[in-house]
C-alpha cells in the first residue's frame, strides 16, 4: 500500500477513538504524528513538535496539542509557508467511533507526506507543518497558533490548508479557494497558477458549489476550516477540500470508504501547486 494510504489507514483507526480534542485518543494520534515526522528527519519547531494551548469554558479548563514540524528554506529561510491540516475529529457518540477518515485524517496524511518529502528536497521558502488539534471545536488550534506565533505573522507569505481530500467513493472532484494571492504573485505567475488544474490528474475546480444536496446548511468555505484564522490575519491562503459529502460527520466516514486513488491523486496535485508557489512566490524584501 502506498505510505500516504498507510498514514491515512492508521490515522483513521479505531484505536484513536476519533481523535476528540483533549481526550486519550488524541494523545495517540499524536504521538503517530511526532513519530513519523522524526522518522522522516523533520525538524520540531522552536525546538519542540507539541505546542500546547488551554480552552476554558466556564465550567472545565481542558488541555490542546498543536503539532508543529519545521524545514528550513534554502533560499528565503526567514520567510515561511505554512502547511496545516487539523488532525482532531469527533472522537465517540454512544458507543460509536467517529474515524474521520476524510475529516481530516486525509489533510493530517498527506501534510506527514509531504513533510518527509521536504525534508528530504527542502523548498526555498522555510515550511511549518502545522497539525491543528481542536478544529473541530471552533478553530481552537489555529486561533492559537496565530496567538503564540504572533511575531512570526508577517513572514507569514501563505497558508495552505487540507481539510477533507480523500471524499468517499463517488468523489471525483478536489476544489480549492483562495485570498490575497495577487499579494505574493506577480499577474503573469497567478495566470500560471490559476491554469495547472489543466495539468492534473483529476479534476480540480476553483471554488465550491454553494448549495449542497447532503448537507442543509449554507457552508461559509472562507472560515470553514483553519484557514478562517489566517484569512482573519489577512495572511494569503489556499484551501483545499472536496466539498460535503453523504458520509461529513458520520460514523461512516471510514477508511474503507474513502476514494484512496483519488486521494493519492489530490495529494500529487496539491504538491505541485505547493512547488509552484515555492518557486513563484515574489519575495519579501529583507
Ligand atoms: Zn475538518
Amino acid at each position: 500500500m502506498n505510505k500516504l494510504s498507510v498514514h491515512l489507514r492508521n490515522l483513521s483507526a479505531d484505536d484513536m477513538k476519533g481523535r476528540r480534542f483533549a481526550s486519550k485518543g488524541s494523545i495517540v494520534a499524536q504521538k503517530y504524528i511526532i513519530s513519523s515526522l522524526t522518522k522522516g528527519k523533520v525538524n520540531a519547531f522552536q525546538q519542540k513538535f507539541l505546542h500546547p494551548f488551554s480552552h476554558k469554558t466556564l465550567f472545565s479548563q481542558k488541555n490542546g496539542h498543536n503539532i508543529i514540524g519545521y524545514v528550513e528554506g534554502t533560499k528565503f529561510p526567514h520567510q515561511y509557508i505554512v502547511l496545516s491540516a487539523h488532525y482532531d475529529h469527533l472522537g465517540e457518540k454512544h458507543g460509536n467511533i467517529f474515524n474521520g477518515a476524510d475529516d481530516n485524517a486525509s489533510g493530517t496524511a498527506a501534510l506527514l507526506g509531504f513533510a518527509n518529502n521536504i525534508a528530504r528536497k527542502p523548498l526555498q521558502h522555510s515550511v511549518l507543518f502545522l497539525f491543528t488539534d481542536g478544529e473541530e471545536v471552533n478553530l481552537l488550534g489555529a486561533k492559537a497558533f496565530i496567538a503564540q506565533q504572533n511575531k512570526l505573522l508577517p513572514r507569514i507569505r501563505l497558508n495552505i490548508n487540507l481539510d477533507m481530500i480523500a471524499g468517499n467513493k463517488n468523489t471525483s472532484q478536489l476544489h480549492y479557494i483562495d485570498r490575497r494571492l495577487d499579494n505574493i504573485l506577480s499577474n503573469g505567475k497567478l495566470s500560471e497558477f490559476r491554469e495547472l488544474s489543466a495539468n492534473q490528474t483529476i479534476k480540480v475546480k476553483r471554488g465550491f458549489k454553494q448549495n449542497n444536496s447532503h448537507y442543509k446548511n449554507k457552508v461559509r468555505w472562507y472560515n470553514a476550516s483553519d484557514h478562517g484564522e489566517f484569512n482573519r490575519e489577512h495572511i494569503p491562503f489556499i484551501y483545499f477540500g472536496v466539498g460535503v459529502h453523504n458520509n461529513y460527520h458520520s460514523v461512516n466516514d471510514d477508511f474503507d470508504q474513502v476514494n484512496l486513488t483519488f486521494f493519492i491523486k489530490a495529494c500529487r496535485s496539491i504538491f505541485q501547486y505547493l512547488y509552484f508557489l515555492d518557486r513563484n512566490i515574489t519575495p519579501l524584501q529583507e
